[in-house]
């Protein structure tokens, strides 16, 4: 039995679904990240987790006990949202401390644990400041021990990075994943950044307009994207529609030029169209001629640190070929040369069969 059971969770605003019948299964001290873009439901689901929205239909289990009509207060579950809504008349200490006096543990008690969380944000020395003397980073890290001091037997996390700047970002969520593996809390962290989501993970889960597009680990997602909106979403930025020339060799006709995919297909569907995700930087210009070639001319060479990307035009279609910035820098093909893009069949992501 998983930790956290959604059973056909569904939400609907008036006629508008929002939330499609969602099952899904979060196992204790799994990090789970659902990714989307935004509307498709991120929040409105977490929301449904939380107690803040009501369920059109379906179920929420914690541990094996229905908690679908259990009340907010009552659920042991810690939020950080993207605003870090803490009392701004309230210390940092007493932020922290607001969740165990509403639960009216102990002066002694409630100190004792407002310590322990101030040593795991790292942040003793902060306890009598109040938010408006403290960094945008430093107040997300008091929401976020104002969220673990309930000792929660979930943390949903909804966008809690946006508002931060990009530095800050990458540490504080390098931060948030170490305590939850410490605490070896269950959490759930809505997300519309494919990085964050693909760094931070144990699984991911992709939504689109309220329906989940793939469940799975970052390596599953990122390597072996099963529908065209996941591999745009999660980097793959090339996806091209090609025809089975021959489907049991898998030689695709895409324009006038034919290449190879190391899949096969039934016969039948010779003639039939399919789609093809390509990877930027599994694709290279000029190389060796036992792989595929596509024909083309460079249209853009942009430098993006360390790497070049290269816009190359192919059968009136842009595909992007990621080159490392190295020191022959000058021996790159320039604008408007014709160039052959090369890759291997079996980086060739076929998708939506
Ligand atoms: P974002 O990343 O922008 O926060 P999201 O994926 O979290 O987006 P939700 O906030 O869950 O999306 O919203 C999903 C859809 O439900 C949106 O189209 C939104 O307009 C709609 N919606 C959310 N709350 C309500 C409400 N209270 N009444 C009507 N529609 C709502």
């Amino acid at each position: 039995m998983a930790f956290i059971e959604l059973h056909n969770l569904t939400k609907q605003f008036g006629p508008t679904t929002v939330v499609s019948p969602l099952n899904l299964a979060v196992e204790r001290g799994e990090f789970l990240s659902v990714l989307g873009p935004s509307g498709c439901g991120k929040t409105t689901t977490l929301r449904m987790i939380a107690g803040f929205e009501a369920p059109s239909g379906g179920s929420i289990k914690i541990d094996g006990v229905d908690i679908t009509r259990t009340p907010p207060s009552k659920r042991k579950i810690g939020i950080v949202f993207q605003s870090y809504a803490l009392f701004p008349n309230m210390s940092v200490a007493q932020n922290i401390g607001y969740g165990l006096q509403i639960a009216k543990l102990s002066k002694q008690a409630i100190q004792q644990r407002v310590d322990e969380m101030l040593a795991i944000i790292h942040m003793q020395e902060f306890a009598n400041r109040y938010p408006h003397q403290l960094s945008g980073g430093q107040q997300q890290r008091v929401a976020l021990a104002r969220a673990l001091a309930i000792r929660p037997q979930v943390l949903l996390l909804d966008e809690p990075l946006s508002a931060l700047d990009a530095k800050i970002r990458v540490s504080l969520r390098q931060d948030i994943r170490s305590i939850q593996r410490e605490l070896g809390i269950t959490a759930i962290y809505v997300t519309h950044d494919q990085e964050e989501a693909l760094s931070l993970s144990d699984r991911v889960l992709i939504m689109q307009k309220g329906e989940v597009e793939q469940l799975g680990t970052p390596a599953e997602i990122y390597n072996n994207p099963k529908t065209s909106f996941v591999a745009q979403f999660v980097g793959t930025l090339n996806t091209l529609e090609a025809t089975l020339h021959d489907a049991k060799r898998g030689i695709l006709q895409f324009g006038s030029q034919q290449f190879e995919v190391s899949d096969s297909f039934d016969v039948a569907l010779q003639g039939s169209k399919v789609q093809v995700a390509l990877r930027p930087e599994r694709l290279s210009l000029n190389g060796a001629a036992s792989q595929n070639q596509l024909h083309g001319v460079v249209k853009e060479q942009m430098l993006l640190g360390p790497i070049v990307r290269f816009h190359i035009e192919v059968e009136q279609q842009l595909l992007f070929v990621d080159v490392f910035n190295d020191t022959n820098v000058s021996r790159l093909p320039k604008r408007g040369e014709a160039v052959v893009v090369n890759f291997a069949p079996h980086d060739c992501l076929v998708l939506e069969r």
